[in-house]
């Protein structure tokens, strides 16, 4: 089959390819975000309704991908007005490198550093974020690439366990849950592990319930928040319940989110909450997903500072760094909780996955920062790690760091928190919408500069309409999501419906490095306005001239 596809022809696809890449890369800005509803259903229903017997070969199939796949499709996710989510956006680099990482296909599994520099280079992509966060490289030595923040906080919740239990005075030393089961004890409290947290992202539930601690209430436990800031723990309160739990010998990892999802907002004191969780035994899970990186912004950088105070971090790559799906971070402190877990006894290792090298040790390079990994030493993928087979997920996010390198970063944290408030300068003061996230005083206090009210700290914009709405009432329960159908309808701005305090919320996520200052800011104040005041924005009624150009 494959002989019919001459080189030529080959040639003449990636061509076709690379001009569809490059029309959207220069055109993303003004493409409607969503395809039309006919778009879609036309794709559905040009789906194959079974496996061809005879393949279409190459060219019919890439003419049928760009002509009826695409287009049903969201044609612009990673375009500067898509504020569903935290989606990020793809770098040019990474954006190339993704491609070669693809082309190349290999399977970053196992570490055999005399044949290829790929773990080499996923290892020192792990540094270089390190660096960009300003956490030394010899903290957490046990890190990897994940799928992405979910599997992070896997790994994160699956090494406290075992972290845990193995100093858990009711069980055997050394108890592994992972290598022993399910731990029982006459004395064990029950559950045998708390998660104690203050708005935990729904994945922390999914982890716990994955590596089996459970994620009903008993478990996932929700703490008091600071009366003065109601997204940072009561200090008191967790410290008193750290120590009712140490009495009773129970485990606790706390879960502390370094950027709320629904606000963006941060909570103050990681460090207080990191040094009671050393005081008690307790594993600190630091879920900063996006927020992590909101700290390259000065004034923001002393709620991410103590991240490497944690036992472990996730990060996503995906999302404010900007480089394509999937990509995900783990670090952790406890190498050996990772390699305890994944790596089996060398006698039972399967012969064709061994290595030279299993365990960390630091680099003895003198021109290299201390706790840079030598080649030779970095553990294989596999081993500290869900997943055996690996994409060469390193490619786009070493070509993302350095073609932007620290500056670069630190640009566009800015610049995406800057748009945010330009936005929630505009909600506070508009007739049609409530902010709901302005600063809380603590905030607005500890800043630098004179700011008011409507300056939200960081990339997300939560409001909704104004209770004296009559198009969307916040009474209504589904008015929210009616706001975001409109919104979303005109196809240049979209946005996220959420609830928040238990009622309804529209969610503006800014997040993708092209989002620019000017003409993006206008069209969404554009569309928020229309919108408010009832009349409809549609793509198709501008038409050519949907305001765009
Ligand atoms: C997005 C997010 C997650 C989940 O991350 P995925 O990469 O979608 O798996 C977890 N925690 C926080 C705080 C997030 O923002």
């Amino acid at each position: 089959m494959f002989d019919t596809d001459s080189q030529d022809d080959f040639q003449f696809n990636l061509d076709r390819v690379i001009s569809h890449i490059t029309d959207r890369q220069t055109s993303i800005s003004s493409k409607p975000i969503l395809p039309s509803s006919d778009s879609i259903t036309s794709t559905i229903s040009s789906l194959p309704t079974t496996l061809p017997e005879k393949g279409l070969g190459t060219s019919s199939t890439v003419n049928y991908l760009l002509e009826k796949v695409l287009p049903g499709i969201l044609q612009a996710q990673n375009g500067p007005r898509y504020f569903g989510f935290v989606i990020g956006g793809v770098t040019p680099a990474a954006q190339l490198a993704d491609i070669l990482a693809t082309s190349y296909d290999e399977n970053v599994q196992v570490n055999l550093y005399q044949q290829t520099a790929s773990t080499a280079v996923e290892q020192r992509s792990l540094e270089l974020v390190s660096d960009l966060l300003d956490i030394k490289r010899n903290v957490f030595l046990g890190r990897t690439i994940t799928t992405g923040a979910t599997s992070a906080n896997v790994l994160g919740l699956a090494c406290a366990r075992d972290h845990l239990l193995s100093k858990s005075p009711h069980l055997p030393l050394g108890y592994s849950w992972a290598r022993d089961g399910p731990p029982s004890s006459p004395t064990l409290p029950s559950p045998p592990i708390v998660i104690l947290g203050l708005h935990p992202h729904f994945s922390i539930a999914k982890a716990s319930s994955l590596v089996g601690l459970g994620s009903g209430p008993r478990v996932i436990q929700s703490m008091p928040a600071d009366s003065e800031d109601e997204l940072a723990f009561d200090l008191t309160k967790l410290e008193e319940r750290l120590k009712e739990e140490s009495q009773v010998e129970r485990g606790v990892i706390v879960v502390y989110g370094v950027g709320e999802v629904n606000t963006g907002g941060f909570g103050s004191g990681l460090g207080k909450v990191a040094e009671l969780c050393k005081q008690y035994g307790s594993w600190l899970h630091v879920d900063a997903a996006f927020g992590g990186f909101a700290g390259l912004m000065p004034e923001l950088r002393e709620y991410t500072k103590d991240m490497d105070k944690a036992d472990s971090l996730t990060l996503d790559g995906h999302k404010w760094l900007n480089v394509p799906y999937d990509c995900g971070l783990f670090y952790t402190r406890h190498t050996s909780s990772l390699t305890n877990m994944f790596q089996p006894p060398s006698a039972s290792a399967p012969a064709y996955l061994a290595s030279n090298a299993t365990s960390v040790s630091a680099s003895d390079h003198d021109d290299l920062p201390e706790g840079t990994v030598r080649a030779a030493d970095v553990p294989s993928p596999l081993f500290v790690n869900i997943e055996n087979s690996r994409r060469f997920r390193a490619l786009p996010l070493l070509a993302s760091l350095l073609s932007l390198g620290k500056e670069g970063y630190t640009d566009i944290i800015i610049r995406n928190i800057n748009f945010a408030r330009s936005v929630a300068t505009y909600i506070s003061t508009s007739e049609y919408y409530v902010l709901l996230n302005p600063s809380p005083p603590s905030f607005v206090h500890k800043g630098s500069e004179k700011r008011d009210g409507a300056i939200i700290p960081s990339n997300i914009v939560l409001f909704r309409a104004r209770s004296s709405s009559t198009l969307f009432p916040p009474q209504d329960k589904t008015s929210s999501i009616k706001l975001t159908k409109a919104i979303n309808e005109s196809r240049k701005v979209y946005v996220s419906a959420t609830s928040w305090r238990g009622e309804g919320a529209v969610r503006i996520a800014v997040s993708n490095y092209l989002t620019d200052q000017k003409r993006d800011l206008r069209i969404v104040l554009d569309v928020l306005e229309t919108v408010g005041k009832g009349e409809k924005v549609s793509w198709e009624e501008e038409g050519a001239g949907n305001g765009l150009a």
